[in-house]
């Protein structure tokens, strides 16, 4: 399994196992078919709803915890220094950890971005006393990165960005790659194009096709090839066991640097999630239960 070493040292694989959308009565059965398939990496959030379940399915797996992964998100509305250290409390009580292994921030606040720079100081606070092994960001344009970082101490680990092949974001990987911060897939095989989306999914595109056509793979397995071969973190999320394995077994081909080209010329430059910029409490802010 491929390993990346973030930028404190901590290594982490490579490849993990989203679950947005997933409900939470289904949500410990995928996590442990993930488990068991060999994914040792979990990405999850607050907002998500279903941290208590993907906390269940780690303990029931008998793997010993320093093995699984976790990584976990602040959502907006627990923005600020003190609410923040609190949310790490839900998110630790409800996952049964003592420590998260990822604690990121979901997302900027542009219109709140004292409450964000609070925000990232509780983390900071939190890595210093050992609660999390690394802390990072999530949907930071570089213009948010850069003014995170006049103010804050450590440099984030990692950036979790929108990225599939129809949405490549070149200028926030580059912003990320300057800083030394790693960049994580969300949406990595482009799910959004399909669930949200109204022309073409990536799964249906005809390059994409014909690559995987030419390796005996999926479209999907040739999307987080064509992620791992260019050093990014890919987070695929599915309920079904035989996509969960399917997602997992794309450590035995290799795609030529035409095929990676091909892949990066796909980019149309539309989002498929919201706007960065567009995120105010007013809009997408919610309560977040205790643990
Ligand atoms: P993905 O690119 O992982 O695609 C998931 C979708 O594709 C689901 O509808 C799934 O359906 C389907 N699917 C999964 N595998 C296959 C396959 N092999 N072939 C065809 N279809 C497949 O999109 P997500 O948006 O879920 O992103 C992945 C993860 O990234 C999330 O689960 C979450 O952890 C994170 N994320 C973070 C965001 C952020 O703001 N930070 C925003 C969005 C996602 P099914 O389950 O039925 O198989």
């Amino acid at each position: 399994m491929q390993q990346l070493t973030l930028n404190n040292g901590v290594t982490m694989p490579a490849l993990g196992f989203g679950v947005f959308q997933t409900p939470p009565d289904v949500t410990t059965d995928a996590v442990a078919t993930a488990l068991e398939t060999g994914y040792r990496h979990i990405d999850t959030a607050a907002a998500y709803g279903n941290e208590r379940e993907v906390g269940e399915a780690v303990r029931r797996s008998g793997l010993p915890r320093e093995e699984v992964f976790i990584e976990t998100k602040v959502w907006i509305s627990d923005y600020g220094y003190d609410q923040t250290l609190h949310a790490f409390d839900k998110s630790a009580g409800k996952l049964g950890v003592e420590t998260i292994d990822l604690f990121i921030l979901h997302q900027a606040l542009p219109s709140r971005f004292d409450l964000t720079l609070e925000a990232y100081r509780a983390l900071e606070t939190l890595l210093g006393d050992g609660r999390v092994r690394a802390i990072g960001v999530s949907n930071f344009m570089p213009e948010h990165l850069a003014a995170l970082m006049k103010q804050a101490t450590v440099l984030p680990t990692l950036n979790q960005v929108e990225i599939h092949p129809y949405f490549t974001q070149p200028a926030v990987q580059s912003a990320d790659t300057e800083r030394g911060i790693l960049t994580q897939a969300w949406s990595p095989i482009g799910g959004i194009t399909s669930y949200r989306g109204t022309g073409t999914s990536t799964f249906e595109d005809p390059a994409i096709t014909a690559i995987a056509a030419a390796h005996g793979k999926t479209p999907a397995q040739v999307m987080l090839r064509w992620h791992l071969q260019q050093g990014r973190s890919a987070i695929p999320k599915s309920v079904r066991p035989e996509r969960i394995a399917e997602n997992f077994d794309v450590f035995d081909f290799t795609l030529t640097p035409g095929e990676l080209e091909t892949l990066d010329g796909l980019d149309t430059g539309t989002r498929g999630g919201p706007e960065p910029a567009a995120i105010t409490l007013e809009s997408f802010g919610r309560d977040i239960p205790e643990a």
